[in-house]
C-alpha cells in the first residue's frame, strides 16, 4: 500500500491525474478511511453518521462482518473464472433473487454497474419487441453510457451533447407549482400523447425509476405506476423499472415498484446488491428472456466474490429484516422531517419512502435554494453528518443512510438539522 498523503495531496493527485469532471460536496471534503455500519472515519479520526451510504450502496452497513466473511471466504477459494465453465455461486444467486423479485420475474444476467444494467434492458426490449424507440421521464438519471445516458434527462449528466434520438423525453410526476396528483395525471397524458404521436411511434420500452434519486427524490403517487403499466400495455410497450437506487429494502420493501403494486417487464438493480462490491443485473420473465439469444456474458458480472457477497446480502437482509427498519425508521425520519418543515419555511416538500427521503429547498422568491443546501451540507458535516443532495437545481437534501443506522441516530440527525436550519436566516 502506498504511503498516506492526506486529503490536499489528493486533491492535488484528482487534478493532475484524473478527468477534470470529478467533482465535490464540499469546500474541504473529508478523506474517508474507514467505515463501520453506520458511520465512517476521515484522516483526521473524526466520526460521521453517514446519511448518503454512498448513495444508496451500503445498505447493510461499512465493512459488515457477516457480509465481509462471505466476501473473504470466497476470495480465499475462488476469485474469477470464466462463465464458460460451471461456478454455483452466480446461479444461487440468480435462485435467490427470483425469490425476491416481484411476480413472475425470475431471470438474471449479471453484470457490474448500474448502466450496464439498464443499457442490457434496453437491448433486451429491442429484441424482444422489435421496436427500437424509448421513453424515460423528465429528471431522469439510468447511466454513463451511451443508450443509458441517452435516457438520462438530468442536463448534469448528460456530457454527450449529441446523444441518440430514439428518445423521447415525457414531464414525470413533479411539479413545484401544482399538486403532485395533478402533476401525475399530466405525466399519464404526456406518455399518451407521446405514444401516439407520429414521430415517436415504434416504441419498445419506457424506461423509470420508481423513486427519481438523482433527480430529486421524486415519489410519484400510489396509482402511478398501475395507471402507467395499462397504457403501455394497451400499445405493447415494455416497462422496465430502474431499482438501482432504490431496490434491497431501500424504501421498507425489497423492491420500490412493490409499493405501486406493479411487476415491470424488465427490472435493474446494482448498487446495494453488492453492499460495495461490483455487481448488477437486469432480471425479466419467461416469456421475454429468451429474445436474448446470441451467446452472451459479461466478463466479471456475477463472478464468483460478487455473487458470494450478495448472496450475503440478501442473507444479511432478511436475518435482521431491514425492510420493516427501513420502514420504522423512515416513518421516524419523515414524522421528524414534516416537524422541521412546519417550523423552518425553507423547507417546500418533504418526500419519498422509507429511508429514501428527500427535502426541496426553496427561497422565499420560490427559487431553488442552491446555497443554502450546500450550507446546510457543510454544516453537517461540521457536526458529524454526512448527507446528500440533488434535484435539477442542487436543492434536494437526500437521506439515504445505511439501513443499519438507530432510532438514536434518527434523532441525533434530526436535532442538527433543527439546528441548522435556525441558522440560516441568521447566516445568509
Ligand atoms: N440508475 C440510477 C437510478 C442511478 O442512480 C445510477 C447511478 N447513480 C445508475 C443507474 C448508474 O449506475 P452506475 O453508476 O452503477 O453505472
Amino acid at each position: 500500500m502506498n504511503a498516506y498523503i492526506g486529503p490536499e495531496k489528493i486533491i492535488e493527485k484528482k487534478k493532475a491525474f484524473l478527468f477534470p469532471c470529478s467533482h465535490h460536496f464540499y469546500k474541504n471534503p473529508p478523506q474517508i478511511v474507514k467505515g463501520e455500519m453506520q458511520y465512517l472515519f476521515d484522516s483526521k479520526g473524526k466520526k460521521y453518521l453517514d446519511c448518503f451510504a454512498g448513495v444508496s450502496v451500503m445498505n447493510c452497513g461499512h465493512c459488515n462482518p457477516e457480509i465481509l466473511e462471505a466476501t473473504i471466504r470466497q476470495m480465499k477459494t475462488l476469485q474469477h473464472t470464466t462463465t464458460i465453465y460451471l461456478t454455483q455461486p452466480m446461479v444461487d444467486l440468480a435462485d435467490r433473487l427470483a425469490h425476491v423479485l416481484p411476480g413472475d420475474l425470475r431471470r438474471s444476467f449479471f453484470c457490474c454497474t448500474g448502466s450496464e444494467a439498464n443499457e442490457g434492458a434496453l437491448l433486451l426490449a429491442r429484441l424482444f419487441t422489435g421496436k427500437r424507440n424509448f421513453i424515460a421521464l423528465n429528471h431522469s438519471l439510468h447511466g454513463r453510457t451511451y443508450l443509458t445516458m441517452s435516457t438520462t434527462a438530468i442536463p448534469m449528466w448528460r456530457a454527450d451533447p449529441e446523444l441518440d434520438g430514439c428518445v423521447t423525453f415525457v414531464p414525470n410526476a413533479y411539479s413545484r407549482n401544482k399538486p403532485l396528483e395533478e402533476a401525475a395525471v399530466e405525466s399519464l397524458e404526456a406518455v399518451e400523447k407521446a405514444i401516439v404521436s407520429k414521430n415517436t411511434h415504434n416504441i419498445a420500452a419506457l424506461i423509470a425509476e420508481p423513486i427519481q434519486g438523482n433527480g430529486g427524490m421524486i415519489t410519484p403517487p400510489s396509482w402511478y405506476f398501475q395507471k402507467l403499466k395499462t397504457i403501455l400495455e394497451k400499445h405493447g410497450i415494455l416497462l422496465i423499472i430502474d431499482e438501482v437506487q432504490t431496490g434491497f429494502a431501500r424504501t421498507g420493501k425489497m423492491f420500490a415498484i412493490e409499493h405501486y403494486g406493479v411487476v415491470p417487464d424488465i427490472i435493474t438493480v446494482a448498487k446495494a446488491l453488492g453492499n460495495g462490491m461490483p455487481i448488477a443485473a437486469f432480471c425479466t420473465n419467461d416469456r421475454i428472456a429468451p429474445a436474448l439469444t446470441k451467446p452472451s456474458a459479461s466478463t466479471l458480472g456475477g463472478n464468483p466474490v460478487a455473487s458470494s457477497t450478495a448472496i450475503a446480502v440478501l442473507d444479511y437482509i432478511e436475518k435482521y429484516n431491514l425492510c420493516a427498519a427501513a420502514e420504522k425508521l423512515g416513518h421516524k425520519l419523515k414524522e421528524g422531517l414534516l416537524a422541521l418543515q412546519k417550523k423552518h419555511p425553507i423547507i417546500h416538500d418533504v418526500r419519498g419512502i422509507g429511508l429514501m427521503m428527500g427535502v426541496e429547498l426553496l427561497k422565499e422568491n420560490g427559487q431553488a435554494a442552491a446555497e443554502e443546501t450546500d450550507f446546510i451540507l457543510e454544516e453537517l458535516k461540521g457536526r458529524g453528518i454526512l448527507l446528500g443532495k440533488n434535484g435539477l437545481e442542487r436543492n434536494v437534501l437526500a437521506f439515504q443512510p445505511p439501513l443499519v443506522i438507530s432510532e438514536e441516530d434518527i434523532r441525533f440527525l434530526l436535532e442538527q438539522l433543527d439546528m441548522v436550519f435556525g441558522l440560516i436566516k441568521f447566516t445568509l
